[in-house]
């Protein structure tokens, strides 16, 4: 089969390698659509693959690279024996972090901070790919959700809205939303969804602003234009907001949320920060004894991924306007060149085989 492969840093081609097989916990999936995403960039640009394979342990590290991959959807090719809660044909997702399901963080927090085997899914970007534990990880999609809708909720709906959920936002709260990247635009999207008031989108790209507006927020901010903080001040009667998300992983970014919430509120930092080895917030801005920081990766796991499906469903949310791109799975190279020089207007390229 074809499969995308980082052979080196900085590089992403297609290799041919045998269909996986399941283990008697795992599932193989013939992929139908997947994405490429911000932390793909991270890992092929930044992460050495001795780094990965060492924190990532799998059968994706082959001999031609490290397989690539961790939002997709697809048909269920084959089930190991101990699998009972999806069969070969069902239309299926995984969460791109897979937990054990049966280890204290699994159970007690959420599945993406597993510690008992479970990691990044890697391999979506080819034409089968394999999940391990399976029954804790992989849920069926409805007919009425489409392909685009549900390799969303695999990564960046479930981010971005989780972005907003534990930070508590609600019903006529204020929200401001630092970069609108496909994970900051579902965070406001999410905002919309969860009932929150006013919803602050910042961004310096014009057309990832106009994008925010049709996601749900009131006002857009272009940094390049006017100092964000001091509109959101005088927004919110010089207070500040309630919810400040960070959504990007740079310092500038999350020192602004730092900077944009209210006395009390949170700040909400769903960015990945990569390979910098720290970051720092303001002492003297008045929120900085009185706020609570929340950090949120993915949150992964099957309930989670039935809980965003049926709201895809069921809520009236359309989020299919990510899709700006779509390309076959061997243009994934350029796929990726695309995305990483943010060229075109590109927010999700939806990837087929
Ligand atoms: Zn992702
Ligand atoms: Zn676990």
């Amino acid at each position: 089969m074809k499969a995308a492969a980082k052979p080196v840093n900085g590089k992403v081609e297609i290799v041919d390698i045998p269909v996986p097989t399941p283990g008697p916990d795992d599932i193989v999936i013939k992929m139908t659509m997947a994405t490429v995403c911000g932390t793909d960039m991270h890992f092929v640009d930044e992460y050495p693959n001795e780094l990965l394979s060492a924190t990532f342990p799998g059968p994706h590290a082959t001999p031609q690279g490290l397989l690539m991959g961790h939002e997709a959807i697809g048909i269920v090719h084959q089930a190991g024996a101990n699998v009972t809660s999806v069969k070969p044909g069902d239309r299926v997702i995984a969460g791109c972090m897979i937990g054990c399901g049966k280890c204290h963080e699994c159970m007690a927090v959420d599945f993406s901070t597993c510690t008992g085997g479970g990691r990044v899914l890697f391999g979506c970007q080819a034409e089968y790919y394999l999940v391990p534990f399976a029954d804790g990880n992989v849920a069926k999609v409805p007919d009425s959700v489409s392909d685009e809708h549900a390799v969303l909720a695999t990564d960046i709906m479930s981010t971005g809205f989780g972005a907003i959920e534990r930070a508590g936002a609600g019903f006529g709260g204020s929200v401001a939303v630092f970069a609108q990247g496909p994970v900051g635009l579902c965070a406001t999207a999410g905002a919309r969804a969860r009932g929150c008031g006013l919803i602050v989108a910042v961004d310096t790209v014009p057309e990832r602003l106009e994008m925010s507006k049709k996601f749900g927020a009131n006002v857009t901010i272009n940094p390049r234009e006017e100092d964000p903080i001091a509109r959101i001040m005088s927004l919110t009667d010089n207070k500040g907001v309630e919810v400040a998300v960070e959504a990007v992983g740079t310092q500038a970014t999350f020192e602004a949320a730092t900077r944009a919430v209210r006395r009390g509120g949170t700040v909400s930092s769903v960015g990945v920060y990569g390979l910098t080895p720290a970051v720092s917030m303001p002492t003297l801005a008045p929120s900085f004894l009185h706020r609570q920081i929340i950090t949120t990766l993915c949150p992964a796991g099957r309930d989670r991924m039935e809980h965003l499906l049926g709201l895809l469903a069921n809520g009236n949310i359309n989020l299919a306007p990510l899709f700006t791109h779509r390309m076959k799975l061997a243009d994934t190279a350029a796929a990726y060149d695309l995305f990483r020089g943010k060229a075109e207007g590109v927010l999700k390229i939806a990837i087929t085989p």
